[in-house]
């Protein structure tokens, strides 16, 4: 088990918590605070305890001078000012003099944000490639390590990897609820266990297939990944999305796999990606050449409630078709529906499925939705996650 930030006493210690405030900005607005939302408890946690809090975070990626215009942290430390009642004090710097002053002078109970550590990154990639000198630095500035970024988890990063290999370290309570939650769905997990899985490639969902398809019971396949699987069963796809070099894949898994892997039956299909476009209904075998397949239809998500009905463990990875479009977002809406009222511990994992849930306003009938899109991929594949191995075991 890892060390948490309970383990450890707080009183007049200089703590850094590594968070994840990668939020999404525009002139200089927070679009959704989810992210700070979630990382208040561990804030509030050291804050109580008496210790002095500096946060550290990445934004966006920094590859030219102007980027740093863009993405300082400054909107989020007023932004965290307000959520947390208190003055979060901002600095404009990853490094210097005005930053290890502000540190030595700080109270107990006060908060530092610094600077975008990737800033660090126009150089040489610092942050982004651990620089070893540079998460000796950033250690050097505090006595106890936290890490509370689980988006960041799958990442070599000076700011978690390299500040961890230096100081006493522990996870923070996101990431300790991320795993907590993410572990259920690999360790025993209660059956019947349905995943689904849709998005837009195969590819980039081959590693989560391979380490939980002898844990499920059924994977249900749908978005834009279900065409190729078609196509390896046989059926035409039209324009559909296809990954050539992944039909032999799929071909193997449906051999292998036949009861267990359920495929749509019938797609909604359009000539054109965009608003208002006319849309077709067609059961397989009939998608026409110039039709691209981007939603499940209505036949397939009754065939997928009878799969997630009764189940005890639901995981849903990848909406189940271009849910940014209005005609095709049918499909995962019903997914979603479906899912909030069973009774099973569901999970959702992934970026834009975690988006759709909040989108349709199912982010309260879900019982875990992961922060860390590639993250709770990456640690469902069972990836070796160094920024998390790394921290003290208790
Ligand atoms: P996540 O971020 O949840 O892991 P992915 O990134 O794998 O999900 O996939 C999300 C994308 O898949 C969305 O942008 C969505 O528009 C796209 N998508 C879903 N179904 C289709 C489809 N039938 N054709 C093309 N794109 C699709
Ligand atoms: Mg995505």
């Amino acid at each position: 088990m890892k060390k948490t930030i309970k383990d450890y006493e707080l009183n007049g210690k200089k703590v850094i918590i590594r968070c994840d405030f990668n939020v999404p900005i525009e002139n200089g607005i927070i679009k959704d605070e989810t992210r700070l939302k979630a990382s208040l408890k561990t804030i509030r946690y050291a804050r109580k305890m008496g210790a002095k809090v500096i946060l550290l975070s990445h934004l966006g990626r920094i590859k030219t001078k102007e980027d740093k215009q863009k993405y300082t942290l400054k909107p989020v430390a007023e932004k965290l000012s307000k959520l947390l009642r208190k003055k979060v004090t901002f600095i404009n710097q990853t490094r210097g003099e005005k930053l290890e002053t502000a540190i030595n002078t700080m109270k107990n109970k006060d908060v530092i944000l610094i600077e975008n550590t990737r800033f660090e990154d126009l150089e040489d990639k610092k942050e982004s490639n651990n620089d070893e000198m540079l998460g000796k630095y950033w250690a050097s500035l505090g006595d106890i390590f936290i890490n509370d970024a689980f988006g960041t988890i799958h990442r070599n990063h000076a700011s978690n990897l390299g500040i961890a290999t230096h100081l006493p370290s522990g996870i923070g309570f996101l990431v300790e609820n991320e795993i907590k939650n993410l572990t259920k769905l690999i360790d025993n997990p209660k059956t019947p266990y349905t995943i689904i899985l849709g998005g837009s490639k195969v590819a980039d969902k081959i590693g989560v297939i391979a380490n939980l398809i002898n844990k499920a019971d059924y994977i249900l396949i749908s978005g834009g990944m279900a065409f190729t699987f078609l196509k390896a069963a046989g059926f035409s796809i039209g324009s559909s999305l296809c990954e050539k070099d992944k039909i032999n894949y799929c071909k193997n898994l449906l051999d292998k796999y036949e009861s267990k892997i359920v495929l749509p039956i019938d797609i909604i299909t359009a000539k054109d990606i965009k608003e208002n476009t006319k849309t077709y209904e067609r059961f397989l075998g009939e998608i026409e050449e110039d039709e691209i397949g981007l939603d499940i239809g209505p036949k397939t998500t009754e065939v997928f409630k009878q799969y997630l009905d009764d189940c005890k463990t639901i995981f849903w990875n990848g909406p189940a078709g271009y849910f940014e479009l209005k005609p095709f977002q049918n499909g995962t809406k019903t997914l979603l529906n479906i899912i909030a009222n069973t009774k099973a511990y569901t999970v959702i994992g992934g970026g834009d499925t975690a988006r759709a849930a909040a989108d349709f306003n199912y982010q309260d009938k879900i019982s875990h939705i992961s922060t860390g899109g590639g993250a709770s991929l990456a640690f469902l594949e069972g990836k070796k996650l160094e920024a998390l191995d790394i921290i003290d075991e208790k």
